[in-house]
């Protein structure tokens, strides 16, 4: 079998997109298993559409997300270089030979002329109104000028553009690993620019020239590549490379959580969810988005997540490491139809894999949330609050945002449940409470249990319906960490403090 070599193939227009990075883990996962290369390669060639700092955010992005390359940018490698843009000799030698084979031509046509053939083609109702088979003799082109002429014009410096000389009525089948047999008949293709009049190729010409020479064994690329996948076969065909064709694999879209659609930018916006693996502020707008890396996605949950979309292994698991998946993976388990991208379940992965952490690893996160704010906490502490909250966060930032009760002393209670249950009642016990707990040694959960107990006996109200306005009175909210674990961290004096303050502060419902 032939050797395994993937290409991910990015062009630099921006952020990379989430689905990006999903199609970078197919590759590497595939390249793993396989014992193969994962080349990494950047499609610049438009220049049009070229923004700075996108290469340096696609390698970031790959490194924080663990995909590692073997070839290509940031790494060199025998294919080098591995910036399309400094490939442009070798797209015109390949170009050239196009043309001297007849498959290609040069076109002179001005912006104006062509303008000028779709009117008429549109007049004449013509169903076939693109520059092919059926228009190319009439325009301006070294199939309709003489030899002489096309020289004369190229010496003189006029502008022209190099185009495939798309055969007519010819079946152009291919088949794509995922999608199955495509076929499209080539009458049904333009003639398409391969040299634009700049010197750069197009991402045609060089996608191809350059998986042909770097001896790529499977293209895996997303779905909106697949009407350009016809042409590119007819390319290999022009060229003579047919047997070197690589295979096709085009992975389903990202869609809307309902289904319904497209997964947009604008739809992650408005939903509050980020589209983008890390921060990014696009230089030409100055619009600042936040990734998943600062939103709190741990990279091998977010891995995880991406893998099921759009794959699955066929059994109910649904936690795989990187390992696994490699293990795992198989292009043939690619679903043809779209994923549904479900923000919730990229959260519930990162829960799991945060639940798998132990209390030492967790412990990190809260350490160095609580440096950013300046609060000094001993490790012990904060092994204890971390025990007592992993299984309610999902992100490594809850621990300070869902714990700072811990740290700071709550003003305001939460009111929806103090004007319900805030009564004299509630006031009597807790008040009698104070008085247990200054009797108790530690506080051990089982001994603030007895405390409990005896409160509830001296003052003859349950201790069940206390334990929400307790919580109200130590923390301000109505949910959070056991309530046994909150006193034992808080300790004694902290905990009767509060419990005070809150009596003294939240107004009693009288009726
Ligand atoms: N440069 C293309 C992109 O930006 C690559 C498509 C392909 O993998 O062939 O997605």
């Amino acid at each position: 079998m032939k050797e395994v070599r993937v290409r991910f193939a990015p062009s630099p227009t921006g952020a990379l997109h989430i689905g990006g990075i999903r199609t970078a883990l197919y590759n590497y996962l595939l390249a793993r298993q396989q014992g193969g290369t994962m080349i990494l390669r950047i499609e610049d060639t438009d220049q049009n559409r070229f923004v700075p700092g996108a290469e340096e955010y696609i390698l970031e992005s790959l490194q924080w997300a663990g995909i590692e390359i073997d070839e290509g940018v940031s790494k060199g490698g025998p294919h080098a270089p591995y910036r399309q843009s400094e490939r442009k000799p070798l797209y015109q030698k390949y170009a050239q030979q196009l043309i001297a084979e007849g498959n290609a031509y040069y076109a002179f046509d001005t912006e104006a002329e062509l303008e000028a053939m779709r009117e008429r083609l549109k007049h004449q109702h013509s169903s076939d109104q693109q520059y092919g088979s059926g228009t190319r003799m009439q325009m301006k082109n070294s199939l309709t000028l003489s030899a002489s002429e096309v020289s004369q014009k190229i010496n003189a410096g006029e502008q022209y553009v190099i185009r495939l000389k798309v055969p007519a009525n010819e079946e152009i089948k291919l088949n794509d690993l995922i999608r199955g047999e495509v076929q499209v008949n080539s009458s049904t293709i333009d003639d398409k620019v391969l040299m634009k009049s700049d010197g750069m190729p197009t991402y045609h010409l060089a996608n191809v020239v350059d998986d042909y020479l770097m001896k790529i064994s499977h293209v895996i690329r997303g779905e909106e590549w697949l009407p350009s996948a016809p042409l590119h076969v007819l390319l290999y065909r022009s060229f003579g490379w047919e047997k070197e064709m690589p295979r096709f694999a085009h992975l389903p879209l990202l869609l809307k959580a309902d289904g319904n659609g497209k997964l947009s930018k604008r739809d992650a916006d408005k939903a509050g969810f980020p589209i983008f693996p890390l921060n990014w502020t696009d230089p030409r707008t100055n619009e600042f988005s936040k990734g998943f890396r600062e939103s709190g996605y741990l990279p091998e949950a977010l891995l995880n997540f991406l893998a099921f979309l759009g794959w699955n292994p066929g059994t109910e698991q649904e936690i795989f490491s990187v390992k696994e998946l490699i293990h795992s993976f198989s292009l043939e388990r690619i679903a043809r139809h779209g994923a549904k991208f479900d923000i919730q379940k990229a959260q519930w992965y990162n829960q799991q894999y945060l639940k798998s952490k132990t209390s030492e690893e967790l412990t990190k996160y809260l350490l160095s949330s609580l440096a950013q704010e300046n609060i000094s906490c001993m490790p012990e502490k904060a092994l204890k609050i971390c025990d007592a909250m992993r299984e309610r966060v999902s992100f490594p930032q809850d621990f300070w945002e869902h714990g700072k009760f811990f740290f700071i002393a709550p003003s305001v209670f939460d009111q929806s449940v103090t004007s319900k249950k805030w009564n004299s009642e509630v006031v009597k016990f807790l008040d009698q409470f104070i008085s247990h707990l200054k009797t108790i040694e530690t506080t051990a959960a089982n001994e603030i249990k007895i405390a409990l107990e005896k409160t509830s006996h001296t003052t003859s109200i349950s201790s069940g319906k206390m334990m929400q306005p307790l919580r109200i009175a130590l923390t301000g909210g109505a949910s959070g960490p056991d309530l046994m674990a909150i006193i034992d961290i808080l300790g004694k004096e902290e905990t009767i403090q509060r419990i005070q303050y809150a009596i003294t502060s939240i107004p009693v419902k009288t009726t």
